[in-house]
């Protein structure tokens, strides 16, 4: 029998954010919980400051993560002015003027969303030790912004009468996402597709040549350190389960939301098949016609579903996970990078070096040897 060494996590509540940490004026939210944000919250829980969470996080990372997106969400942008012209109050008691005046943010949200996030490994020490925290945290939990609080318990149980992990363990964070019933919330539910909901899973090398399968995706999102914010980047793969569906949530009579008018994403799905059509769908950067053929935007100022062509242009996979990459770090406004402009070639080209290197077992095993050598 396996030991136990999975922890279940439910998130749900009225907002949900789950973006980077970056100050940036737009503030975006992924599709599904980061893994900064939930060792965030674990942190939170467990009372670490982020001075303090320095020490652990080696640990907590070395929880694989899966998540499971029992509810999508409809995407909810919102629009906050900082400052109006009298200067901004600093954490510190501080006032912060100058010639930037009044500040526009605009901050993105999955409202109604729910997912159910396994974290794996370690030993049944560590998993316990989370899961008494969880229930009992030292500091409030959000779901990836402050003012996103959960509307369930955070810590769920794989059956009410069950302990926090499940007594009987589980292989692998797939065998994992399975096990937990879904539970339908709508009339009419149509989140499970064919029996099946989606999943994203970390994905790690089990053994020496491991290489990450081509559709794997960069998440960058892996804590080093909180203060100030470093992240490394991890592997996820998007995949299903088919778990068994349970009996609906209590209240489970209203309809399925639709997006708002003025926010769809077939709006910009549309855009965006256009702008890979109108580069002949092929990547503007390298010329190559995939894998994982996207687009980046060179602006937000229309984002969500108002682009123009112009706004985007065709990425592959690899060069768009550089430029996201590179946009990381740099602390950018409205208008991102243009790929087709010349002065970030010399960057992207590094970073999808950095980013091929990465996707070998064997550059990762001499880069740990090597700091080891240190
Ligand atoms: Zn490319």
């Amino acid at each position: 029998m396996t030991e136990a060494n999975t922890l279940f996590l439910r998130l749900e509540g009225p907002l949900q954010a789950w973006g980077d940490t970056s100050k940036f004026v737009i503030r975006r939210t992924m599709d599904a919980p980061t893994k900064s944000g939930i060792l965030g919250l674990l942190c939170c829980a467990m009372g670490l400051s982020r001075e303090a969470a320095r020490e652990r996080l080696a640990e907590l990372n070395g929880l694989a993560m899966g998540v499971r997106i029992d509810r999508h969400g409809t995407r909810w942008w919102d629009y906050q002015t900082v400052g109006a012209g009298i200067g901004m109050t600093t954490a510190g008691g501080g006032l912060k003027t100058g010639a930037q005046g009044t500040l526009i943010t605009r901050r993105e949200y999955l409202a109604d969303a729910s997912f159910l996030v396994a974290l794996q490994g370690g030993d049944a020490k560590l998993i316990d030790d989370i899961a008494t925290a969880i229930a009992s945290p030292k500091w409030p939990v959000f779901l990836g912004r402050k003012s996103c609080p959960p509307s369930v318990p955070v810590l769920a149980r794989p059956r009410e009468d069950e302990s926090w992990t499940n007594p009987a363990g589980h292989d692998d964070l797939n065998a994992a996402l399975d096990a937990i019933p879904w539970r339908p919330r709508y009339r009419a539910d149509a989140t499970l597709q064919n029996g099946m909901v989606e999943t994203l899973v970390e994905w790690r090398p089990t053994s020496e040549g491991d290489v990450a399968p081509d559709d794997a995706e960069v998440w960058y999102d892996v804590p080093v350190c909180f203060d100030p914010p470093v992240h490394e980047p991890r592997f996820v793969l998007r995949g299903t389960v088919s778990p068994t569906v349970g009996e609906a949530l209590q209240g489970a009579t209203p309809a399925m939301p639709r997006p708002r008018a003025d926010y769809t994403k077939a709006e910009y799905r549309k855009r965006r098949e256009e702008r890979i059509k109108a580069d002949a769908g092929l990547c503007v950067f390298c010329k190559s016609p995939g894998p994982r053929m996207t687009v980046q935007h060179v602006t937000y100022r229309r984002a969500g579903g108002n682009e123009t062509l112009e706004d985007l242009r065709s990425l592959c996979g690899l060069c768009h996970d550089a430029v996201t990459m590179l946009e990381y770090g740099l602390g950018m406004g409205l208008d991102r990078i243009n790929p087709e402009e010349p002065r970030w070639r010399a960057l992207i080209i590094q970073k999808r070096a950095e980013i091929l290197k990465f996707r070998s077992l064997e550059a990762r095993r001499r880069r740990l040897t090597a700091e080891e050598v240190e």
